[in-house]
């Protein structure tokens, strides 16, 4: 079979690799559909990911497929069903689990390699975070992970109706929890520096949308945005970002730091507000498998729809060129087998 093998920074081959078997609890799923998320074009820019790739080796975690071989053991999925699987799995018996936060466990167990002609799923995420399509199409059913982490970010942040939600940035991520709190009869406002992102925005359901300019004291959103916002979603993964996500609550504001910075990342809070104006700082990492089903219901719905995150497809062979040199301005990418 083929797979996208990582080297190194910037290099990843597309070659022949040994066919895969599964072990006991384990299943092979045939690559249908798989996307490129952001993490995946940090990880070919360094050439590795500290916690999950070491090169040589696949990559890829959003996909879905058809089970081609299941091992010792599996009885919940036989060859021939098409499934949707997430990226992880928490173990269930630690202490964060037992504290219902998986998307913390002290174990969790993440699988990767979707770019490829099949992938391996672990025993542990084939008992606990495994989907069946039922009719759902393998392109739209390969959104299920990152929009899970989504529908995390928007259920912790408890967006309500007529929440007025400033979500900054109009990535993938962006679009999605735009949309998100669009179905939760939020009023939303978008904010992202490029124009097309702007535009992008209001067609996933933004009902205001404005620039984002530098000044002095740091980002600042363009045109009359009213201030106050009390719900806001950093997405930009940055000092600068989060800091004008935090300048941007309201009183009993919540902000969430929704992308992840790099280590070490400082920005400066006024805790007289944090205390006297009751705002709310938090982040959310990854995801857990109540909102993965949670989220892949919304795309069986049709409330969410994936195809319109799409804005580039590619084969396996053309998949090192788009991720070494992203297009700017692309979504997501499709990779079609
Ligand atoms: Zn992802
Ligand atoms: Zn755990």
């Amino acid at each position: 079979m083929r797979a996208a093998v990582l080297y190194g920074p910037g290099d990843v081959r597309v070659e022949e690799v040994g066919d895969l078997v599964p072990g006991p609890g384990e299943i092979v799923v045939r690559t249908l559909a798989a996307f490129t998320c952001g993490t995946d074009r940090k990880v070919v820019k360094r050439g590795y990911h500290a916690k999950m790739l070491k090169p040589p080796c696949v990559f890829g975690h959003e996909a879905s497929g058809e089970v081609a071989a299941v091992g010792r053991g599996v009885t919940a999925f036989q060859p021939g069903d098409r499934v949707v699987a997430a990226n992880s799995a928490p173990c269930g018996v630690c202490r964060q689990c037992a504290r219902d936060r998986e998307s913390l466990c002290e174990d969790l167990l993440f699988w990767n390699g979707t770019f490829a002609d099949a992938y391996l799923v672990p025993a542990r995420v084939v008992a606990k975070n495994v989907l069946p399509l039922g009719g759902v199409a393998p392109e739209d059913a390969a959104m299920a992970e990152p929009l899970a982490c989504c529908v995390k970010g928007v259920q912790e942040a408890g967006v309500r109706e007529g929440d007025r939600v400033l979500v900054i940035g109009a990535g993938p991520i962006g679009l999605m929890l735009v949309r998100l709190c669009a179905l939760k009869s939020a009023r939303v406002t978008a904010a992202a520096r490029r124009p097309e992102a702007l535009v992008a925005a209001k067609a996933h359901g933004a009902h205001e949308v404005v620039g984002i300019g530098s000044s002095k004291g740091g980002l600042v959103l363009g045109g009359m945005v009213e201030p106050g916002f009390d719900i806001i979603f950093d997405t930009g993964g940055a000092a600068e970002t989060a800091s004008l996500a935090i300048r941007a609550a309201g009183r009993g504001g919540v902000v969430n730091l929704f992308a992840g910075c790099p280590a070490g990342t400082r920005v400066e809070v006024d805790v007289t507000r944090v205390h006297y104006e009751e705002i709310r700082i938090h982040g959310t990492f990854h995801h857990t498998p109540a909102a993965f089903r949670e989220s892949f219901r919304l795309i069986a719905s049709g409330a969410v729809e994936p195809s319109k995150f799409v804005t580039s497809r590619k084969t396996l062979e053309e998949l090192p060129e788009s991720l070494i040199h992203p297009a700017v301005g692309v979504l997501k990418t499709l990779v079609m087998f």
